[in-house]
Protein backbone atom coordinates (compact mmCIF):
# COMPACT_ATOMS: atom_id res chain seq x y z
CA UNK A 1 0.00 0.00 0.00
CA UNK A 2 2.72 2.29 1.22
CA UNK A 3 4.75 1.31 -2.32
CA UNK A 4 1.88 2.10 -4.48
CA UNK A 5 1.27 5.50 -2.74
CA UNK A 6 4.90 6.02 -3.34
CA UNK A 7 5.21 5.80 -6.76
CA UNK A 8 1.37 7.41 -7.28
CA UNK A 9 3.16 10.29 -5.61
CA UNK A 10 6.71 10.37 -7.51
CA UNK A 11 4.46 10.50 -10.84
CA UNK A 12 2.82 13.45 -9.58
CA UNK A 13 5.87 15.05 -8.06
CA UNK A 14 7.51 15.02 -11.34
CA UNK A 15 4.19 15.58 -13.48
CA UNK A 16 3.82 18.95 -11.57
CA UNK A 17 7.12 19.86 -11.82
CA UNK A 18 7.53 19.64 -15.24
CA UNK A 19 4.64 21.91 -15.60
CA UNK A 20 6.29 24.32 -13.26
CA UNK A 21 8.78 24.29 -15.90
CA UNK A 22 7.10 24.39 -19.03
CA UNK A 23 4.57 27.03 -17.43
CA UNK A 24 7.17 29.15 -16.70
CA UNK A 25 9.04 28.88 -19.59
CA UNK A 26 5.90 29.94 -21.82
CA UNK A 27 4.53 32.57 -19.14
CA UNK A 28 4.01 35.47 -21.62
CA UNK A 29 1.03 36.34 -19.73
CA UNK A 30 0.18 36.53 -16.03
CA UNK A 31 -2.35 33.19 -16.12
CA UNK A 32 0.26 31.36 -17.32
CA UNK A 33 2.84 32.74 -14.08
CA UNK A 34 0.28 32.53 -11.61
CA UNK A 35 -0.71 28.42 -13.21
CA UNK A 36 3.41 28.06 -12.82
CA UNK A 37 2.73 29.29 -9.44
CA UNK A 38 -0.01 27.08 -8.44
CA UNK A 39 1.71 24.22 -10.22
CA UNK A 40 4.94 24.49 -8.16
CA UNK A 41 2.89 24.94 -4.74
CA UNK A 42 1.27 21.40 -5.39
CA UNK A 43 4.48 19.63 -6.45
CA UNK A 44 6.03 21.06 -3.02
CA UNK A 45 2.59 20.12 -1.00
CA UNK A 46 2.58 16.37 -2.68
CA UNK A 47 6.65 15.99 -2.16
CA UNK A 48 5.90 16.78 1.73
CA UNK A 49 3.12 14.03 1.79
CA UNK A 50 5.18 11.45 0.25
CA UNK A 51 8.03 12.03 2.73
CA UNK A 52 5.59 12.02 5.70
CA UNK A 53 4.30 8.68 4.43
CA UNK A 54 8.18 7.39 3.92
CA UNK A 55 9.34 8.17 7.45
CA UNK A 56 8.67 6.88 10.97
CA UNK A 57 9.60 9.23 12.99
CA UNK A 58 7.62 12.11 14.38
CA UNK A 59 10.17 14.82 14.10
CA UNK A 60 10.60 14.14 10.64
CA UNK A 61 7.48 14.17 9.65
CA UNK A 62 6.67 17.31 11.55
CA UNK A 63 9.25 18.56 9.52
CA UNK A 64 7.91 17.72 6.15
CA UNK A 65 4.38 19.12 7.53
CA UNK A 66 6.05 22.15 7.87
CA UNK A 67 7.49 21.97 4.47
CA UNK A 68 4.07 21.10 2.69
CA UNK A 69 2.62 24.48 4.51
CA UNK A 70 5.49 26.58 2.32
CA UNK A 71 2.52 25.55 -1.00
CA UNK A 72 -0.08 24.51 0.67
CA UNK A 73 -1.87 27.58 1.90
CA UNK A 74 -1.33 29.35 -1.72
CA UNK A 75 -2.94 26.64 -3.86
CA UNK A 76 -6.53 27.33 -3.33
CA UNK A 77 -5.99 31.11 -3.79
CA UNK A 78 -3.35 30.56 -6.97
CA UNK A 79 -5.92 28.45 -8.26
CA UNK A 80 -9.02 31.37 -7.69
CA UNK A 81 -6.40 33.49 -9.41
CA UNK A 82 -6.00 31.92 -12.50
CA UNK A 83 -9.50 31.61 -12.53
CA UNK A 84 -9.92 35.34 -12.04
CA UNK A 85 -6.55 35.72 -15.06
CA UNK A 86 -7.96 33.63 -17.34
CA UNK A 87 -11.55 34.06 -17.52
CA UNK A 88 -11.23 37.70 -17.07
CA UNK A 89 -14.83 38.07 -14.94
CA UNK A 90 -12.44 40.64 -13.04
CA UNK A 91 -10.46 42.78 -14.84
CA UNK A 92 -7.87 44.34 -14.23
CA UNK A 93 -7.49 42.30 -11.39
CA UNK A 94 -5.15 45.17 -9.44
CA UNK A 95 -2.46 44.48 -7.34
CA UNK A 96 -4.19 45.36 -3.96
CA UNK A 97 -6.48 42.63 -4.55
CA UNK A 98 -4.19 39.96 -5.38
CA UNK A 99 -2.67 41.07 -1.98
CA UNK A 100 -5.95 40.85 0.04
CA UNK A 101 -6.30 37.45 -1.24
CA UNK A 102 -3.24 36.63 0.09
CA UNK A 103 -3.63 38.21 3.30
CA UNK A 104 -5.81 34.55 4.63
CA UNK A 105 -2.65 32.39 3.47
CA UNK A 106 0.45 34.09 4.22
CA UNK A 107 -0.77 34.18 7.89
CA UNK A 108 -1.61 30.87 7.91
CA UNK A 109 2.23 30.33 6.90
CA UNK A 110 3.68 31.72 9.46
CA UNK A 111 0.92 30.48 12.03
CA UNK A 112 1.74 27.12 10.93
CA UNK A 113 5.60 27.63 11.16
CA UNK A 114 5.29 29.12 14.62
CA UNK A 115 2.48 26.59 16.14
CA UNK A 116 5.20 24.89 18.49
CA UNK A 117 4.56 28.26 20.20
CA UNK A 118 0.92 28.97 20.24
CA UNK A 119 -0.57 25.67 18.95
CA UNK A 120 -2.94 27.58 17.34
CA UNK A 121 -2.77 25.58 13.85
CA UNK A 122 -2.40 22.15 15.65
CA UNK A 123 -3.27 21.08 19.28
CA UNK A 124 -1.29 17.78 19.52
CA UNK A 125 0.09 15.45 16.91
CA UNK A 126 1.07 11.91 17.17
CA UNK A 127 2.02 8.99 14.73
CA UNK A 128 -0.16 6.10 13.94
CA UNK A 129 0.37 2.81 11.88
CA UNK A 130 -2.64 2.40 9.41
CA UNK A 131 -2.72 0.32 6.31
CA UNK A 132 1.05 -0.59 6.55
CA UNK A 133 2.38 2.70 7.19
CA UNK A 134 2.83 5.22 9.53
CA UNK A 135 0.99 8.67 9.52
CA UNK A 136 1.00 12.08 11.21
CA UNK A 137 -2.31 12.08 12.83
CA UNK A 138 -2.82 16.10 13.88
CA UNK A 139 -5.68 17.74 16.16
CA UNK A 140 -6.92 20.20 14.52
CA UNK A 141 -6.53 23.89 16.30
CA UNK A 142 -8.71 27.38 15.42
CA UNK A 143 -6.98 28.52 12.43
CA UNK A 144 -6.58 25.06 11.04
CA UNK A 145 -10.60 25.66 10.41
CA UNK A 146 -10.18 29.49 9.35
CA UNK A 147 -7.49 28.72 6.38
CA UNK A 148 -9.94 25.11 5.35
CA UNK A 149 -13.11 27.53 5.43
CA UNK A 150 -10.83 29.83 2.88
CA UNK A 151 -9.63 26.95 1.14
CA UNK A 152 -13.03 26.05 0.59
CA UNK A 153 -14.41 29.51 -0.12
CA UNK A 154 -11.74 29.77 -2.76
CA UNK A 155 -12.39 26.58 -4.61
CA UNK A 156 -15.92 27.34 -4.82
CA UNK A 157 -15.70 30.57 -5.82
CA UNK A 158 -13.04 29.08 -8.69
CA UNK A 159 -15.53 26.54 -9.46
CA UNK A 160 -18.23 29.36 -9.86
CA UNK A 161 -16.33 31.73 -11.72
CA UNK A 162 -15.26 29.03 -14.89
CA UNK A 163 -18.54 28.08 -14.56
CA UNK A 164 -19.99 31.64 -15.65
CA UNK A 165 -17.00 31.54 -17.81
CA UNK A 166 -18.38 28.62 -19.34
CA UNK A 167 -21.76 30.02 -19.63
CA UNK A 168 -20.81 33.48 -21.02
CA UNK A 169 -18.90 31.61 -23.86
CA UNK A 170 -21.06 29.44 -24.69
CA UNK A 171 -20.67 30.14 -28.96
CA UNK A 172 -16.89 31.22 -28.08
CA UNK A 173 -14.10 29.08 -29.40
CA UNK A 174 -12.50 29.19 -25.38
CA UNK A 175 -16.09 27.28 -24.11
CA UNK A 176 -14.15 23.84 -23.86
CA UNK A 177 -11.03 25.34 -21.89
CA UNK A 178 -13.32 26.60 -19.34
CA UNK A 179 -15.33 23.11 -18.77
CA UNK A 180 -11.89 21.18 -18.35
CA UNK A 181 -10.81 24.11 -15.91
CA UNK A 182 -14.16 23.85 -14.06
CA UNK A 183 -13.76 19.87 -13.58
CA UNK A 184 -10.13 20.05 -12.80
CA UNK A 185 -11.21 22.68 -10.02
CA UNK A 186 -13.96 20.54 -8.75
CA UNK A 187 -11.71 17.29 -7.82
CA UNK A 188 -9.49 19.24 -4.74
CA UNK A 189 -12.85 20.36 -3.40
CA UNK A 190 -14.06 17.23 -3.20
CA UNK A 191 -10.43 16.07 -1.59
CA UNK A 192 -10.81 18.80 1.04
CA UNK A 193 -14.26 18.19 1.79
CA UNK A 194 -13.45 14.23 2.08
CA UNK A 195 -10.21 15.62 4.66
CA UNK A 196 -13.02 17.62 6.71
CA UNK A 197 -15.13 14.71 7.18
CA UNK A 198 -13.60 11.12 7.02
CA UNK A 199 -9.98 12.16 7.82
CA UNK A 200 -9.98 10.35 11.54
CA UNK A 201 -11.19 7.30 9.96
CA UNK A 202 -8.28 6.49 7.34
CA UNK A 203 -5.77 9.27 8.33
CA UNK A 204 -5.47 9.47 4.62
CA UNK A 205 -4.77 13.39 2.77
CA UNK A 206 -7.62 12.73 -0.19
CA UNK A 207 -6.60 16.31 -1.29
CA UNK A 208 -3.14 15.01 -2.01
CA UNK A 209 -4.04 12.02 -3.46
CA UNK A 210 -6.86 13.64 -5.66
CA UNK A 211 -5.11 16.63 -6.67
CA UNK A 212 -2.91 14.59 -9.48
CA UNK A 213 -6.20 13.75 -10.96
CA UNK A 214 -6.77 17.82 -11.59
CA UNK A 215 -2.94 17.73 -13.26
CA UNK A 216 -3.95 15.16 -15.31
CA UNK A 217 -7.56 16.63 -16.29
CA UNK A 218 -5.82 20.28 -17.18
CA UNK A 219 -2.84 18.22 -19.16
CA UNK A 220 -5.27 16.49 -21.14
CA UNK A 221 -6.79 19.90 -21.93
CA UNK A 222 -3.89 21.43 -22.72
CA UNK A 223 -3.10 18.50 -25.38
CA UNK A 224 -6.78 18.51 -26.24
CA UNK A 225 -7.27 22.59 -26.54
CA UNK A 226 -3.57 23.93 -26.75
CA UNK A 227 -3.99 26.44 -24.20
CA UNK A 228 -0.28 27.65 -25.10
CA UNK A 229 -1.40 27.69 -28.93
CA UNK A 230 1.15 30.28 -31.35
CA UNK A 231 -2.52 31.20 -32.45
CA UNK A 232 -4.43 32.18 -29.55
CA UNK A 233 -1.16 33.85 -27.74
CA UNK A 234 -1.04 35.77 -31.13
CA UNK A 235 -4.73 36.62 -31.11
CA UNK A 236 -3.96 37.92 -27.54
CA UNK A 237 -1.11 39.96 -27.73
CA UNK A 238 -2.57 41.70 -31.08
CA UNK A 239 -5.86 42.90 -28.97
CA UNK A 240 -3.81 43.61 -26.05
CA UNK A 241 -1.05 45.75 -27.80
CA UNK A 242 -3.10 47.09 -30.47
CA UNK A 243 -2.55 51.16 -31.04
CA UNK A 244 -6.52 50.83 -31.81
CA UNK A 245 -8.11 50.82 -28.18
CA UNK A 246 -10.48 48.15 -28.28
CA UNK A 247 -13.58 47.64 -25.95
CA UNK A 248 -16.08 44.31 -26.04
CA UNK A 249 -19.43 44.83 -25.20
CA UNK A 250 -21.11 41.95 -23.89
CA UNK A 251 -25.32 41.51 -23.15
CA UNK A 252 -26.87 44.46 -21.35
CA UNK A 253 -23.74 46.60 -23.02
CA UNK A 254 -21.50 45.18 -20.25
CA UNK A 255 -18.02 45.69 -20.38
CA UNK A 256 -16.28 42.66 -21.07
CA UNK A 257 -12.70 43.21 -22.05
CA UNK A 258 -10.83 46.00 -23.34
CA UNK A 259 -7.04 46.35 -24.04
CA UNK A 260 -4.25 48.94 -22.88
CA UNK A 261 -5.06 51.50 -25.85
CA UNK A 262 -8.47 51.87 -24.53
CA UNK A 263 -7.33 51.87 -21.02
CA UNK A 264 -5.37 55.14 -21.77
CA UNK A 265 -8.04 56.66 -23.98
CA UNK A 266 -10.65 56.49 -20.84
CA UNK A 267 -7.45 57.48 -18.54
CA UNK A 268 -7.40 60.94 -20.40
CA UNK A 269 -11.34 61.36 -19.07
CA UNK A 270 -10.09 60.00 -15.46
CA UNK A 271 -12.49 57.14 -16.15
CA UNK A 272 -11.84 53.96 -14.97
CA UNK A 273 -12.90 50.72 -17.07
CA UNK A 274 -14.39 47.58 -15.17
CA UNK A 275 -17.17 45.24 -15.98
CA UNK A 276 -19.99 47.18 -15.53
CA UNK A 277 -22.83 48.13 -18.45
CA UNK A 278 -21.55 51.01 -20.50
CA UNK A 279 -24.23 53.75 -19.27
CA UNK A 280 -22.67 53.44 -15.74
CA UNK A 281 -19.28 53.52 -17.05
CA UNK A 282 -19.99 56.94 -18.95
CA UNK A 283 -22.55 58.50 -17.27
CA UNK A 284 -20.34 61.86 -16.40
CA UNK A 285 -19.29 61.51 -20.36
CA UNK A 286 -23.09 61.61 -22.17
CA UNK A 287 -21.43 62.82 -25.61
CA UNK A 288 -19.21 59.85 -25.72
CA UNK A 289 -21.70 57.73 -24.59
CA UNK A 290 -23.99 58.92 -27.25
CA UNK A 291 -21.06 57.96 -29.31
CA UNK A 292 -20.79 54.39 -28.11
CA UNK A 293 -24.47 53.77 -28.11
CA UNK A 294 -24.29 54.30 -31.89
CA UNK A 295 -23.49 51.68 -34.30
CA UNK A 296 -22.16 53.50 -36.79
CA UNK A 297 -18.92 55.04 -37.33
CA UNK A 298 -18.32 58.13 -35.52
CA UNK A 299 -15.74 60.84 -35.02
CA UNK A 300 -14.72 62.39 -31.56
CA UNK A 301 -11.97 65.03 -30.99
CA UNK A 302 -10.64 65.98 -27.60
CA UNK A 303 -8.39 67.98 -26.45
CA UNK A 304 -4.65 66.58 -24.42
CA UNK A 305 -2.00 68.97 -23.32
CA UNK A 306 -3.24 71.87 -25.17
CA UNK A 307 -3.33 70.09 -28.23
CA UNK A 308 -6.78 69.22 -30.07
CA UNK A 309 -6.66 64.93 -31.15
CA UNK A 310 -9.31 63.43 -33.35
CA UNK A 311 -10.44 59.87 -32.72
CA UNK A 312 -13.00 57.86 -34.84
CA UNK A 313 -15.03 55.43 -32.98
CA UNK A 314 -16.39 52.31 -35.07
CA UNK A 315 -18.42 49.54 -33.96
CA UNK A 316 -18.44 45.81 -35.05
CA UNK A 317 -20.69 43.09 -34.21
CA UNK A 318 -19.26 40.08 -32.71
CA UNK A 319 -21.04 36.84 -33.18
CA UNK A 320 -23.93 35.42 -34.80
CA UNK A 321 -26.91 37.51 -34.83
CA UNK A 322 -28.95 34.54 -33.78
CA UNK A 323 -27.32 34.55 -30.38
CA UNK A 324 -28.03 38.55 -29.74
CA UNK A 325 -26.35 40.87 -31.58
CA UNK A 326 -25.31 43.01 -27.65
CA UNK A 327 -22.19 41.44 -28.45
CA UNK A 328 -19.79 44.74 -30.28
CA UNK A 329 -16.71 45.38 -30.13
CA UNK A 330 -15.85 49.12 -29.75
CA UNK A 331 -12.54 50.62 -31.71
CA UNK A 332 -11.23 53.77 -30.59
CA UNK A 333 -8.90 54.46 -33.45
CA UNK A 334 -6.54 57.88 -33.44
CA UNK A 335 -6.60 60.02 -36.38
CA UNK A 336 -5.31 63.06 -35.51
CA UNK A 337 -2.39 62.43 -38.08
CA UNK A 338 -4.98 61.09 -41.05
CA UNK A 339 -6.88 64.24 -39.90
CA UNK A 340 -3.86 66.64 -40.54
CA UNK A 341 -2.99 65.48 -43.99
CA UNK A 342 -6.44 65.55 -44.94
CA UNK A 343 -6.70 69.40 -43.58
CA UNK A 344 -3.47 69.90 -45.32
CA UNK A 345 -4.71 69.06 -48.84
CA UNK A 346 -7.40 70.52 -48.27
CA UNK A 347 -5.74 73.93 -48.02
CA UNK A 348 -3.38 72.66 -50.66
CA UNK A 349 -6.38 72.13 -52.70
CA UNK A 350 -8.41 75.33 -51.89
CA UNK A 351 -5.89 77.93 -51.48
CA UNK A 352 -3.90 80.08 -54.07
CA UNK A 353 -0.27 79.79 -52.79
CA UNK A 354 1.36 82.40 -54.14
CA UNK A 355 -1.56 84.89 -52.21
CA UNK A 356 -2.69 82.92 -49.60
CA UNK A 357 -6.07 83.66 -50.92
CA UNK A 358 -8.84 81.00 -51.98
CA UNK A 359 -7.76 79.81 -55.32
CA UNK A 360 -10.50 80.32 -58.56
CA UNK A 361 -11.53 76.37 -58.41
CA UNK A 362 -12.60 77.48 -54.22
CA UNK A 363 -13.29 80.84 -54.68
CA UNK A 364 -16.17 80.02 -57.72
CA UNK A 365 -17.32 77.49 -55.72
CA UNK A 366 -18.35 79.58 -52.49
CA UNK A 367 -18.98 82.44 -54.48
CA UNK A 368 -21.98 80.32 -56.49
CA UNK A 369 -23.16 79.03 -52.66
CA UNK A 370 -23.18 82.27 -51.68
CA UNK A 371 -25.27 83.97 -54.86
CA UNK A 372 -27.31 81.16 -54.51
CA UNK A 373 -28.69 81.73 -50.75
CA UNK A 374 -28.66 85.32 -51.30
CA UNK A 375 -31.20 84.77 -53.93
CA UNK A 376 -33.27 82.76 -52.20
CA UNK A 377 -32.92 84.62 -49.02
CA UNK A 378 -33.42 88.39 -51.26
CA UNK A 379 -30.26 89.88 -50.01
CA UNK A 380 -27.88 91.57 -51.00
CA UNK A 381 -25.02 90.67 -52.59
CA UNK A 382 -22.12 92.40 -54.64
CA UNK A 383 -19.30 91.18 -56.63
CA UNK A 384 -15.62 93.26 -57.05
CA UNK A 385 -13.50 92.28 -59.87
CA UNK A 386 -9.70 93.54 -60.23
CA UNK A 387 -6.94 93.62 -62.36
CA UNK A 388 -3.35 95.30 -61.48
CA UNK A 389 -2.57 97.62 -63.54
CA UNK A 390 0.22 97.66 -66.36
CA UNK A 391 1.54 94.28 -64.50
CA UNK A 392 3.37 93.24 -67.57
CA UNK A 393 5.49 96.46 -66.76
CA UNK A 394 6.51 95.33 -63.32
CA UNK A 395 7.88 92.20 -64.19
CA UNK A 396 9.53 93.30 -66.96
CA UNK A 397 11.06 96.78 -65.21
CA UNK A 398 12.07 94.47 -61.64
CA UNK A 399 11.46 90.64 -62.95
CA UNK A 400 9.40 88.05 -61.91
CA UNK A 401 10.03 87.52 -58.30
CA UNK A 402 9.18 91.21 -57.67
CA UNK A 403 6.14 90.86 -60.15
CA UNK A 404 5.40 87.62 -57.60
CA UNK A 405 6.17 89.96 -54.32
CA UNK A 406 3.12 92.14 -55.94
CA UNK A 407 1.16 89.77 -55.37
CA UNK A 408 1.56 88.50 -52.23
CA UNK A 409 1.11 91.97 -51.22
CA UNK A 410 -2.15 92.56 -52.49
CA UNK A 411 -3.55 88.98 -50.89
CA UNK A 412 -2.01 90.35 -47.72
CA UNK A 413 -4.30 93.62 -48.11
CA UNK A 414 -7.40 91.58 -49.42
CA UNK A 415 -6.75 89.70 -46.47
CA UNK A 416 -6.75 92.52 -43.85
CA UNK A 417 -9.42 94.71 -45.92
CA UNK A 418 -12.12 92.59 -46.31
CA UNK A 419 -14.26 91.16 -43.97
CA UNK A 420 -14.15 87.25 -42.32
CA UNK A 421 -17.27 86.78 -44.55
CA UNK A 422 -16.88 88.08 -47.79
CA UNK A 423 -15.19 85.49 -50.11
CA UNK A 424 -11.88 86.76 -51.32
CA UNK A 425 -10.28 85.36 -54.23
CA UNK A 426 -6.78 85.27 -56.79
CA UNK A 427 -8.77 84.26 -59.92
CA UNK A 428 -5.70 84.82 -62.45
CA UNK A 429 -2.72 85.70 -63.09
CA UNK A 430 -3.10 89.06 -61.51
CA UNK A 431 -6.81 89.26 -60.74
CA UNK A 432 -8.55 89.16 -57.76
CA UNK A 433 -11.97 88.80 -57.05
CA UNK A 434 -14.35 89.72 -53.87
CA UNK A 435 -17.91 88.51 -53.38
CA UNK A 436 -19.46 91.24 -50.44
CA UNK A 437 -21.90 89.76 -48.68
CA UNK A 438 -25.15 92.07 -48.10
CA UNK A 439 -23.84 94.61 -49.88
CA UNK A 440 -25.80 97.34 -51.68
CA UNK A 441 -23.96 98.35 -55.18
CA UNK A 442 -23.91 101.99 -53.87
CA UNK A 443 -21.86 100.33 -50.65
CA UNK A 444 -19.96 97.86 -52.63
CA UNK A 445 -18.48 100.90 -54.55
CA UNK A 446 -17.22 102.75 -51.71
CA UNK A 447 -15.78 99.54 -50.31
CA UNK A 448 -14.08 99.17 -53.73
CA UNK A 449 -13.16 103.02 -53.97
CA UNK A 450 -10.85 102.49 -50.33
CA UNK A 451 -9.57 99.49 -51.62
CA UNK A 452 -8.31 100.72 -54.69
CA UNK A 453 -7.21 103.88 -52.18
CA UNK A 454 -5.29 101.47 -49.91
CA UNK A 455 -3.78 99.56 -52.75
CA UNK A 456 -2.12 102.60 -54.20
CA UNK A 457 -0.88 103.83 -51.57
CA UNK A 458 1.15 100.45 -51.15
CA UNK A 459 4.58 99.66 -51.94
CA UNK A 460 6.73 96.73 -51.87
CA UNK A 461 10.55 97.06 -51.39
CA UNK A 462 12.29 94.56 -53.23
CA UNK A 463 16.16 94.80 -53.19
CA UNK A 464 16.78 98.34 -52.88
CA UNK A 465 14.10 98.98 -55.39
CA UNK A 466 10.39 100.50 -54.07
CA UNK A 467 7.89 99.28 -56.01
CA UNK A 468 4.30 101.25 -56.59
CA UNK A 469 1.38 99.43 -58.17
CA UNK A 470 -2.26 100.02 -58.63
CA UNK A 471 -5.37 98.26 -59.35
CA UNK A 472 -8.73 99.16 -61.43
CA UNK A 473 -11.95 97.61 -60.24
CA UNK A 474 -15.35 96.52 -61.52
CA UNK A 475 -18.17 96.24 -59.40
CA UNK A 476 -21.75 94.60 -60.01
CA UNK A 477 -24.43 93.78 -57.96
CA UNK A 478 -27.72 91.87 -57.91
CA UNK A 479 -30.50 93.89 -58.32
CA UNK A 480 -34.21 94.18 -57.74
CA UNK A 481 -34.60 93.37 -61.64
CA UNK A 482 -32.14 90.78 -61.26
CA UNK A 483 -34.19 88.37 -63.70
CA UNK A 484 -31.39 88.22 -66.15
CA UNK A 485 -28.70 87.08 -63.82
CA UNK A 486 -29.28 83.02 -62.95
CA UNK A 487 -25.92 82.31 -61.72
CA UNK A 488 -22.83 83.85 -60.42
CA UNK A 489 -21.08 83.78 -63.82
CA UNK A 490 -23.79 86.26 -65.04
CA UNK A 491 -23.07 88.50 -61.80
CA UNK A 492 -18.87 88.03 -62.39
CA UNK A 493 -19.52 88.86 -66.16
CA UNK A 494 -21.03 92.08 -65.41
CA UNK A 495 -18.42 93.14 -63.10
CA UNK A 496 -15.85 92.57 -65.55
CA UNK A 497 -17.72 94.60 -68.33
CA UNK A 498 -16.87 97.15 -65.43
CA UNK A 499 -13.40 96.37 -65.23
CA UNK A 500 -12.79 96.67 -68.50
CA UNK A 501 -14.67 100.05 -68.69
CA UNK A 502 -12.20 101.16 -65.36
CA UNK A 503 -9.36 99.92 -67.04
CA UNK A 504 -10.61 102.28 -70.31
CA UNK A 505 -11.33 104.95 -68.29
CA UNK A 506 -7.53 104.93 -67.88
CA UNK A 507 -6.64 102.53 -64.68
CA UNK A 508 -6.44 102.92 -61.00
CA UNK A 509 -10.18 103.53 -60.66
CA UNK A 510 -13.90 101.88 -59.74
CA UNK A 511 -16.05 101.69 -62.10
CA UNK A 512 -20.07 100.16 -61.79
CA UNK A 513 -21.78 98.22 -63.84
CA UNK A 514 -24.79 99.60 -65.48
CA UNK A 515 -26.92 99.48 -68.70
CA UNK A 516 -23.78 101.02 -70.71
CA UNK A 517 -21.44 98.57 -69.96
P1 LIG B 1 -3.52 95.97 -67.75
O1 LIG B 1 -3.39 97.20 -66.93
O2 LIG B 1 -4.23 96.19 -69.03
O3 LIG B 1 -4.08 94.86 -66.99
O4 LIG B 1 -2.06 95.64 -68.14
P2 LIG B 1 -1.25 94.36 -67.71
O5 LIG B 1 0.18 94.58 -68.01
O6 LIG B 1 -1.52 94.02 -66.29
O7 LIG B 1 -1.83 93.35 -68.69
P3 LIG B 1 -2.32 91.87 -68.48
O8 LIG B 1 -3.33 91.83 -67.39
O9 LIG B 1 -2.76 91.32 -69.80
O10 LIG B 1 -0.99 91.14 -68.08
C1 LIG B 1 -0.87 90.30 -67.00
C2 LIG B 1 0.58 89.97 -66.78
O11 LIG B 1 0.74 89.42 -65.49
C3 LIG B 1 1.06 88.91 -67.73
C4 LIG B 1 1.85 87.93 -66.93
O12 LIG B 1 3.20 87.84 -67.30
C5 LIG B 1 1.80 88.49 -65.55
N1 LIG B 1 1.55 87.45 -64.59
C6 LIG B 1 0.53 86.58 -64.58
N2 LIG B 1 0.65 85.75 -63.51
C7 LIG B 1 1.77 86.15 -62.85
C8 LIG B 1 2.43 85.65 -61.68
O13 LIG B 1 1.99 84.70 -61.01
N3 LIG B 1 3.57 86.27 -61.30
C9 LIG B 1 4.08 87.31 -61.98
N4 LIG B 1 5.19 87.87 -61.55
N5 LIG B 1 3.49 87.75 -63.09
C10 LIG B 1 2.36 87.18 -63.53
MG1 LIG C 1 -3.34 93.64 -65.54
MG1 LIG D 1 -4.83 90.63 -66.30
Amino acid sequence: MKTVLSLYLIVAVTIALFFTAYFFSKSKTNYRKAFSALVLCISIYLFGYLMIINNNSLEEMIFWNQFQYLGLPFISVLWLIVALLYTKVIYPLKSWMVLLLFLVPAVTFFIRLTNSWHHFFYTNWEIRYLFGYYSLYMERGFWYYVNITYTILCLLSTVIIYLLGYLKNQAGYTKNHFMVFLFASLFPLAGIILILLIFHERNIDYAALIMPISLLIISYGIWKYDFLEIRSLARESIFENNLVGMVILGPGQRIVDYNKAAEQFFEKFGITLGNYPIEHILQGEPELLEIFNNKVSRNYSLEINGEERFFEINSVPLGDSHYGSTRMLKSIRDVTKEKRMQDKLKIMATTDSLSGLCNRVEFMNLAQKEFAWATRQKEELSFLMMDLDHFKNINDTFGHAAGDEVIREVGRTMKTYFRKSDIVGRIGGEEFAVVLKNASLKEAIKTAERFRETVAGKKVVFGNQEITFTISIGVAAITDDADDISNIEDIMKRADDALYRAKAMGRNCVAAWDQKC
